[in-house]
């Protein structure tokens, strides 16, 4: 199943099934990823931080982060 949320012009899409729990995402930007119970990130998106979300993006092992602005698909 697939996740995601409204922010602003980005738009984060998490694949969070594929999600192996390694903790990058949180560590990079806690404040849009937090690490639930069950191991896997959730998205909580508290912060829009452009920047921030690329990197967590861009820091996970499985690609199952995505970032998509105006409706193009930066990763
Ligand atoms: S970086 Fe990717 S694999 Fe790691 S916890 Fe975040 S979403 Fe899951």
């Amino acid at each position: 199943m697939s996740h995601s949320k409204q922010q602003k012009e980005t738009k984060i899409e998490h694949d969070r099934e594929n999600c192996i729990g390694c903790t990058s995402c949180a560590a990079i930007h806690p404040k849009s990823w937090k690490m639930n119970e069950d191991g896997k990130a959730d998205f909580i998106g508290e912060e829009d931080n452009f920047e921030l979300d690329m990197e967590a993006a861009q820091s996970c092992p499985v690609n199952v982060i995505h970032v998509i602005k105006k409706d193009k698909k930066l990763i």
